[in-house]
């Protein structure tokens, strides 16, 4: 597939210079507005069906749809436009090019791969291949805080596949973690600082819990590693105890984030630390705590025999003439929440570096493959 670079390189550089930070993550965010109208425009002007979701005000998503004739497959591209905020950066909106780097927030997570999808539509136009099976491009708001865009985008549009363009450095992603948010309380009861007698130490108490779950974390690490994203893992993450120096704190607070691996299940993650503070009530009847999961992402996972992986991996032989490689990454994606709803999906996308830090930017030549790429899987997956 031919892609054209200047088309490429010129997308990228206007889709770098407009404000799409997160207005959920850092004060000035502009949001969706306004890339989704840019997004909207070009997808129109190459004579895809352009819809658009706004499920709140301001958070849009775009799909582009090249239509099939009938009877294949369909294929989705899915990239997140939102950026996190720019503090500590030098000039985060210049789309500057240096040593075959575009640099500037959101150059690297993900416009480079939104460029890359928008490429590779236009040569699928360009080039009048006729497919059985719809290519939809779509552009997705709010990943880097709360997935509404792909959470949204599910309830209202299906394809057989999905291939989430989140950076890989042109490898094929087959796994990512999953996490759980849980609460953790411990109870204890107030008096006053000289009436030991009386008081309970509810933050004694979640000293008891934590050097538990400190095992329990241990443990979680020295457990046979899932081969593509290593062991799970759990951290304290915040901790909040007592009201008062002169007063037995009545209750502590913890939040822990637990990151689970594929073939985990949320009931035995929680279940694991229930048991330390059932262990804990049984051995002493003045240790009362409550433990709740309040969040939870799935960890995602995909064959190496399905179908979509297949084809990517067909596509990368005929675009780059040689054999993928294959990884597993940690962060969460919207890749779970998309194989949730019954989309067989897979992760691709370019290389670059300096995601959510002070310098961002992303490899050219790999944007460029990538559309290839992409092309090329639609060319097989929707023949
Ligand atoms: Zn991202």
């Amino acid at each position: 597939m031919t892609i054209d670079r200047d088309f490429l390189f010129a997308t990228l550089a206007d889709l770098i210079r407009i404000n799409s930070i997160n207005p959920t993550l850092a004060a000035g965010g502009q949001g969706e507005a306004e890339i989704s109208d840019y997004v909207s425009r070009a997808l129109t002007a190459m004579g895809l069906e352009v819809r658009r979701f706004e499920p709140e005000p301001g958070r849009i998503s775009v799909t582009g749809t090249l239509r099939g004739s009938g009877g294949g497959k369909s294929l989705m591209f899915n990239a997140h436009y939102d950026t996190v905020g720019v503090e500590g950066m030098d000039d985060p909106f210049s789309a500057a090019v240096r040593d075959g780097k575009m640099f500037g927030r959101g150059s690297y997570d993900m416009k480079g791969s939104l460029a890359a999808q928008m490429a590779a539509m236009k040569a699928l136009v360009d080039s009048s291949t006729k497919l059985r099976g719809d290519v939809m491009f779509a552009a997705v708001a709010d990943e880097e805080y709360g997935s509404l865009g792909t959470a949204d985008l599910i309830r209202h549009v299906k394809t057989d596949a999905a291939i989430v363009t989140e950076p890989t450095a042109v490898r094929i992603c087959l796994a990512h973690k999953g996490y759980l948010w849980i609460d953790v309380e411990t109870k204890g009861r107030a008096a006053h600082g000289s009436r030991f007698e009386q008081g309970i130490d509810a933050n004694m108490r979640m000293g008891r819990f934590l050097a538990e779950l400190e095992k329990l974390e241990r443990d979680l690490r020295a457990r046979t590693p899932h081969p593509l994203v290593g062991p799970p893992s759990l951290h304290a993450a915040m901790l909040h105890g007592g009201g008062g120096l002169s007063t037995y704190a009545s209750s502590c607070k913890l939040q822990i984030e637990r990151r689970t691996v594929p073939g985990e299940t949320e009931a035995q993650a929680v279940g694991e630390l229930q048991q330390i503070v059932d262990r804990l009530m049984a051995a002493d009847p003045s240790f009362q705590a409550t433990l709740r999961a309040f969040f939870v992402r799935e960890p995602f996972e995909v064959a190496k025999d399905a179908g979509i992986v297949q084809a990517l991996d067909r596509a990368l032989r005929n675009a780059l003439g040689r054999a993928p490689e294959y990884m597993g990454d940690t962060p969460w994606m919207d890749a779970a929440l998309l194989q949730s709803a019954g989309i067989e999906t897979v992760v691709m996308g370019p290389g670059g570096g300096g995601a959510h830090a002070a310098v961002e930017w992303v490899e050219m030549e790999s944007v460029v493959q990538m559309a290839s790429i992409l092309a090329e899987a639609a060319l097989d997956y929707c023949a």
